[in-house]
């Protein structure tokens, strides 16, 4: 369960840092990805599921024009005039907070949407989900924003342009090339449940989980081995696999199947082969994890989880050696199965624990990272969760 606090304490930050009641509150959840990684900017298949761990926002109007926004995690607010977005983003996006282009950035989206009923807003954020762990605290952030102020200034808008929209504040008014999976993920979420996205048409299913009835639970482990979206390795991924799909003459490497891939050996450098080769394998194996959810239930998935845990420490290149410890000694322990989520480089692992085995696992984890060295992990569970939603 989402601990109560967080929502209490955007209504406390939005009172003391603006000394005025706010209207209501929203929340948004941060995401794991059950399997599907860098598959979302290939225009491929995802599933994640929405995670008990929300960014709660307090909002309030005003009669200015102004957007104000504050977080508990910064020390001062950052104030914009509706009016300007357009100027600040993205040319001058360098001039703002960057953790306050998320939620300003979801604002300049929504505003032409809203034409004249876009008024000026105060917006206190206060979060529980973990930054930088792989667990999306920037789609939770973006969520909330978008979900309180589409309903704020009365915009028909569905959850899916909501997660758009939370995609152009990540992609141009923040700067991080990212796909839209994880706004899809904390927009549509459903308790116990997985969203099955087709990231080319925006397609989602919600897939039963059964992880409640099976006595599973998802354990994640975060490394604290902290990653970047906006530098480094994760652009340099993206361009391999446009490189290779322009190599097979294809829109994107959506449009490859595993039958494709010897040809495309033959085709291209062993290191864009071999991304290619993750992406392609990854999308199959989220297909069949649909599948098997539904024909066998979740305790079959596990092999699948290993392999994609394979493919991107082989093959991808984006795992290091705190996620693959993490990997091997949940597996020994009992974990059905385990891989690294998110972007890579760093964040954390999950791994599909039978309930009575998450204490072994853990401490499994934990002796594991100390025998290597590496600083002492966090470890807790994940609960298939609701998405976005207004609170009060
Ligand atoms: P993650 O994997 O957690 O999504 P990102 O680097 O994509 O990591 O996003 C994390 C960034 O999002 C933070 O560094 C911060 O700028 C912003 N952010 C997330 N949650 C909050 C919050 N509650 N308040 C302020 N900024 C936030
Ligand atoms: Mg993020």
């Amino acid at each position: 369960m989402t601990p109560p606090s967080a929502a209490a304490e955007a209504r406390r930050h939005f009172a003391e840092r603006f000394d005025a009641q706010p209207v209501g509150t929203w929340s948004a959840p941060g995401r794991a990805n059950l399997i599907g990684e860098h598959t979302d900017y290939n225009d491929g298949f995802v599933l994640p599921f929405a995670i008990q761990h929300r960014t709660h926002v307090a909002l309030g109007t005003r009669d200015d024009g102004v957007i104000r926004v504050a977080s508990t995690f910064a020390d001062d607010a950052v104030e914009v005039p509706l009016a300007d977005l357009d100027a600040v983003f993205p040319d001058r996006r360098e001039e703002i907070a960057e953790w306050a282009r998320y939620p300003l950035g979801v604002a300049w989206a929504l505003v032409p949407a809203a034409g004249p009923a876009a008024r000026g807003l105060d917006l206190a954020f206060a979060s529980n989900v973990p930054v930088g762990a792989g667990l999306s605290s920037s789609a939770a952030i973006e969520g909330a924003a978008a979900s309180a102020i589409a309903d704020t200034w009365g915009l028909d808008l569905d959850r899916v342009a909501l997660a758009r929209a939370g995609r152009r504040a990540e992609n141009e008014a923040v700067g991080a090339p990212t796909g839209i999976m994880d706004q899809m993920a904390s927009m549509l979420g459903r308790a116990d449940a997985a969203i099955f996205l087709d990231c080319r048409s925006l397609e989602a299913q919600v897939v039963d989980l059964g992880f409640r009835a099976a006595g599973l639970e998802l354990v994640v482990i975060d490394t604290g081995v902290s990653h970047s979206h906006a530098t480094g390795g994760y652009g340099e991924r993206r361009a391999a696999c446009e490189r290779g799909a322009a190599i097979l003459a294809v829109p994107a490497l959506r449009d490859v199947s595993v039958d494709d891939l010897a040809r495309a050996e033959t085709l291209m450098d062993d290191v864009t082969f071999r991304r290619v080769r993750h992406v392609v394998t990854e999308n199959q194996r989220v297909r069949d994890t649909v599948r098997i959810l539904a024909e066998q239930g979740p305790r079959a998935i596990g092999d699948l989880l290993l392999a994609s845990h394979a493919s991107m420490r082989d093959d991808f290149e984006i795992s290091v050696p705190e996620l693959d410890t993490a990997v091997d000694a949940a597996r020994e322990a009992g974990a059905l199965g385990a891989r690294m989520t998110g972007g890579g480089f760093g964040g954390a692992a999950i791994a599909l624990v039978p309930h009575d085995g998450v204490q072994r696992v853990t401490d499994a984890v934990t002796a594991a990272f100390e025998a290597s060295g590496f600083a002492v992990p966090t470890i807790f569970t994940v609960t298939p969760s609701d998405g976005a939603a207004r609170d009060a």
